[in-house]
């Protein structure tokens, strides 16, 4: 049994005693720590003396002497892996009361070291230290270890900070100027961060791992309503959750009123999800976004999701490229209508994926006719993808306007003009 601590080794003298394979790699592990690392080794290793050599660490090429443990000023910790002296620099140890982990017998060592793992700057856990003993079975530990790790990663740990990583204001960085420094004693601020996620399509299933993490750690979500409901759902209740669902025609000043909460909401230390439909960077505005949040100096990053342009018709069985039948695929905005597509009306061998288009069938059927594709062209309309409520319409382009007219075609629906949309007909 082991009674956990951990220690603050920042600015502590730790002397290190042998400058083998061992040694050398706890070396590493204490400079990160900001320990001011001593190394007691008549044979160092070539890292060790290179580390000596840059200043890093201070080197003495002899074996350990006893003085060492309080000259010139008294060790706070002793790491030894000599092979040879460690019982004798244990008991030396011992008898001045100076911590000491020994590297040849776990047993006999006062000090245990657990097995370690540290969340990834930047990912969810950042900040979060693991630390796992194992009773004598190391790779037990380990196992458990990353097991833990890889939870948080995924977000299904309750990763989420509880406390603000920073204080409101701390993160007022202008563009090109870095975080203001902190002295050593305090814990690293972490800034107030955006992301921008992709949330797929509309079922939960369909967001990345790293999407499900970031949300699972976020203290705001900024959240368009189309495709995110059942993510919002699952939030734990004390997560802001701001809901910027947009409906088609009331653009413009709802994407500024999206800007400024992104902004405003990381200057305060946040970390702020912005969960989207689908893919961010596929007719979401997310690149407007990240030139925002970026041209303010607020880190922002793209985690990028399950567009529907492919996963919607997929979600019907069909592929929007097909052996025999197409090999490219364009995805436009059917929101202004003919004018909108330019030179994919002329794509007439691609298969054709609109989005937004529900309120323009009918002139955009037209102009493809008139451009040079068949009039019989398999159309599908693909309502509610990945939804409960999803439907699948199929006509061709010159009966599409009537026939989505019968049904009641409603937004959001995805439009796939071409061969493929007969595809799951044919089977
Ligand atoms: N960034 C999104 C697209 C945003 S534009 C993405 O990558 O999917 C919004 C349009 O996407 C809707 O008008 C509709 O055409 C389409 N869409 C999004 N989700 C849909 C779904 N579940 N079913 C059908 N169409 C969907």
């Amino acid at each position: 049994m082991v009674y956990p601590v951990s220690l603050r080794l920042r600015d502590r003298r730790v002397l290190v005693v042998g400058g083998g394979a061992v040694a050398s790699r706890r070396v590493d592990d204490l400079l990160a720590e900001g320990a001011l690392v001593e190394v007691v080794a008549p044979e160092p290793s070539e890292r060790v003396v290179a580390l000596a050599a840059e200043g890093r660490l201070v080197l003495h090429r002899r074996p350990f002497a006893e003085d060492d443990l309080l000259c010139p000023t008294p060790a706070w910790f002793v790491l030894t892996a000599t092979g040879t002296v460690d019982a004798a620099v244990a008991t030396a140890c011992e008898r001045e009361r100076v911590w000491c982990l020994r590297a040849d017998d776990a047993d006999a060592s006062p000090v245990h070291r657990p097995s370690v793992a540290r969340g990834a700057p930047g990912s969810p856990a950042e900040g979060i230290t693991v630390a796992v003993s194992g009773d004598r079975d190391p790779r037990r530990a380990v196992a458990v270890r990353d097991a833990v790790l890889a939870g948080l990663d995924s977000g299904t740990l309750p990763v989420r900070r509880r406390r603000p990583a920073a204080e409101p204001g701390a993160t007022h960085a202008e563009p090109g100027s870095s975080l203001p420094e902190h002295g050593s004693s305090l814990p690293e601020p972490v800034a107030g961060r955006v992301w921008l996620v992709g949330a797929g399509p509309g079922d939960a299933g369909l967001i990345s791992v790293r999407g499900r993490a970031l949300l699972a750690s976020a203290d705001v979500v900024v959240a368009d309503r189309l495709g995110t409901e059942e993510h919002l759902a699952l939030l734990p209740e004390d997560v802001e959750v701001v809901d910027v669902g947009k409906h088609p025609g009331r653009h413009g000043s709802i994407q500024d009123t999206i800007h400024e909460l992104l902004v405003s909401h990381a200057r305060a230390g946040r970390r702020v999800v912005r969960l989207k439909g689908g893919d961010p960077f596929v007719l979401g505005r997310g690149g407007e976004e990240v030139a925002y949040c970026a041209a303010r100096g607020v880190p922002v990053e793209v985690v990028p999701g399950i567009t529907s342009a492919t996963s919607v018709p997929a979600a019907v069985g069909i592929p929007v490229t097909h052996r025999g039948l197409s090999t490219s695929f364009v995805v436009a905005s059917g929101h202004d209508g003919p004018a909108g597509l330019g030179p994919l009306l002329h794509a007439t061998g691609s298969t054709l994926v609109l989005l937004m288009a529900v309120g323009r069938l009918a002139e955009i059927a037209d102009a493809l006719v008139a451009a040079g594709r068949p009039p019989a062209t398999p159309v599908a309309v693909v309502e509610q993808g990945w939804t409960p409520r999803q439907r699948v319409t199929h006509t061709s382009l010159s009966d599409l306007a009537e026939r989505a007219r019968e049904v009641g075609v409603t937004n959001p629906a995805v439009v796939v003009v071409g061969d493929v949309a007969a595809v799951p007909l044919d089977r």
